[in-house]
């Protein structure tokens, strides 16, 4: 028996009538590299979208074609954010600081036919001039550097937008098209294309804005420092817009000190990014001694939140929300939250659940298979296996790539973490599948050495990577980066003593380096493969021993 109710579609263009009927005076505001910011309203970004639109549809851009952006994060930005979706075409974000080559292969494969590019990063796109034949115009958002004509067909955004039409009616699109792309980074081969449909992508926004997830409303104030090109800023845009939410931009400066004096400056209540720059921020807070008294959220994910940084976050007053997801779950697909049954909980006992990566979302459901046997295993916060995960906002494929069938398993998404599940439903990450350090037949879980050594007071960032090793297999290493007030006067030493009553004794590192920076991968994340590369002396020096 069928249902009476209508068969409204999911769109993206639903949540676009919200920001621009319901919250057209809520401000829009984006640093500039100097002085004040820009400020605008949803309403004009709602004419400017309509307008983008109609200015690509006299391009000939229609249903399904994708265009690009090449950018970081902008009011002009959300504006492609709209425009593109809602038109009926397909937003494809590409990463700025992608290499080179997988850069032409991502555009190539996707077959972008319009770059919206940042002036910043013009000179990286200039590189690849006769090599994205596909692409036949450029918009050049934001200030920087002009075109040096290698590319063809370059115009500027303000001006593409005069030649739109505010009035442009969006097309009836089908919930099921594609909306958005989005290619992970992927460490090793070829990036993989995730499509987002307009269905998951209004799904997505609903879950995160729920109370016990993101918690989205109309009383707070946004600002992203994940770029928008990662993952769809954590959906964050749609989500924000869902709930009427202000949206603060910090385009391209993430350093710690922009970032705070922007959360400060424009009363932000939640914001978002990876472990590396809350770290960078922490330690302003806590030597500066300034404070953040309307920040209520810090939604963290990418890469496993320190205990150290949770800790240190709560004693001003700031609330990490460690989150995990992917490129391929639209990306959130787990938050810890403390259950009422744990208010009476002491701050260690609270602390150990919030630097878990939490329960899953509504709508998805998730399962932990063990990695030899491939059978379920039961949550009891002790077995640990891949974690996988299925529900209307996970990839069920990989675009254009014939070798998408590894990564699912009877319709779930294997995603390569390996983790454990507790009796309560909290998922903790132990590792990804290709960073746990095997040991002697033992597994030696890299991000918890990496939490245990960032507690030390003198260091700021640690990264340890597993090296192959004659007798044992592989032993971990671990190179750390001290806080910059302590450059110069931190030891291996130091580290070693510290850890000795904190993890077993077989899981020490082997070495212990104090380095002044580590590798970051284009999002900000420790860069392991390129640590393991400039590790190759020890790897060499170890080769030589007794097997
Ligand atoms: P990439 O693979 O290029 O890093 P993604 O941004 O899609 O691209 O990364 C997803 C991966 O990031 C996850 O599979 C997981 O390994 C890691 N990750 C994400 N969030 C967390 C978290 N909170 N704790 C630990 N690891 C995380």
């Amino acid at each position: 028996m069928l249902s009476t109710m209508m068969d409204a579609p999911l769109s993206i263009s639903s949540i676009f009538w919200r920001i621009e009927r319901l919250y057209a005076d809520k401000p829009v505001v984006t640093q500039r590299a100097a002085g004040e910011p820009d400020r605008t309203t949803y309403g004009e970004v709602a004419r400017r979208s309509r307008r983008l639109a109609s200015a690509l549809a006299q391009q000939g851009i229609g249903p399904g074609d994708r265009v690009a952006t090449f950018g970081f994060n902008t009011q002009r930005h959300l504006e492609c954010y709209f425009a593109i979706p809602c038109m009926g075409a397909v937003l494809h974000t590409l990463n700025v600081r992608l290499f080179e080559d997988q850069l032409e292969y991502i555009i190539n494969h996707a077959e972008d036919q319009v770059i919206f590019a940042d002036r910043s990063v013009l000179p990286v796109l200039e590189r690849l001039a006769g090599k994205i034949p596909t692409v036949r115009l450029v918009v050049l958002m934001n200030e920087g550097a002009e075109s040096t004509g290698v590319l063809p067909n370059v115009v500027d955004y303000e001006e593409f937008l005069a030649t739109g039409d505010a009035g442009y009616e969006w097309p009836e699109v089908d919930e099921r098209a594609a909306a958005a792309m989005c290619y992970t980074s992927g460490t090793t081969g070829n990036p993989k294309g995730v499509v987002y449909s307009h269905r998951s992508t209004v799904i997505h926004s609903l879950v995160a804005a729920l109370p016990n997830n993101v918690g989205l409303g109309e009383s707070d104030t946004v600002m992203y420092a994940v770029p928008m090109f990662h993952a769809n800023a954590w959906g964050l845009p749609y989500a924000a817009a869902l709930a009427g939410a202000a949206q603060i931009f910090s385009d391209r400066y993430l350093d710690p000190e922009r970032i705070l004096s922007l959360l400060d400056a424009e009363g932000v209540t939640i914001t978002a990014g990876v472990p590396t720059i809350w770290l960078g921020v922490l330690n302003l807070l806590d030597k500066s001694g300034r404070r953040l008294p309307r920040l209520r959220t810090v939604l963290c994910g990418g890469s496993a939140a320190p205990p150290a940084l949770i800790a240190g976050l709560r004693r001003h007053d700031i609330h990490l929300l460690h989150a995990w997801g992917m490129t391929e779950t639209s990306p959130l697909a787990s938050l810890t939250r403390l259950k009422a049954s744990m208010e009476g909980l002491t701050e260690d006992q609270k602390l150990r659940y919030l630097a878990k990566q939490g329960v899953i979302v509504p709508t998805v459901e998730c399962r932990i298979m063990d990695i030899g046997t491939g059978q379920e295993l039961p949550w009891d916060g002790t077995a640990f296996g891949e974690l996988q995960v299925r529900g209307p906002y996970i990839t069920g494929t990989y675009y254009n790539d014939p070798t998408a069938a590894e990564k699912f398993m009877d319709g779930w998404l294997r995603t390569g973490d390996v983790a454990t599940i507790d009796p309560d439903g909290y998922i903790q990450l132990v590792d990804r599948t290709k960073d746990l350090v095997k040991s002697g037949g033992e597994w030696i879980s890299s991000v918890e050495l990496e939490g245990t050594i960032m507690a030390h007071p003198k260091v700021l960032e640690a990264a340890v990577v597993g090296l192959p090793h004659p007798h044992w297999s592989e032993r971990p290493v671990a190179a750390v980066v001290a806080k910059p007030e302590h450059a110069g006067d931190l030891t291996p030493e130091e580290i070693r003593a510290f850890l000795t009553d904190k993890v077993a004794r077989w899981w020490l590192p082997d070495e212990i380096l104090i380095v002044d920076e580590l590798p970051k991968t284009s999002v900000g994340k420790f860069a392991k493969n390129r640590l393991r590369e400039q590790l190759a002396a020890i790897t060499e020096k170890w080769a030589a021993l007794p097997a």
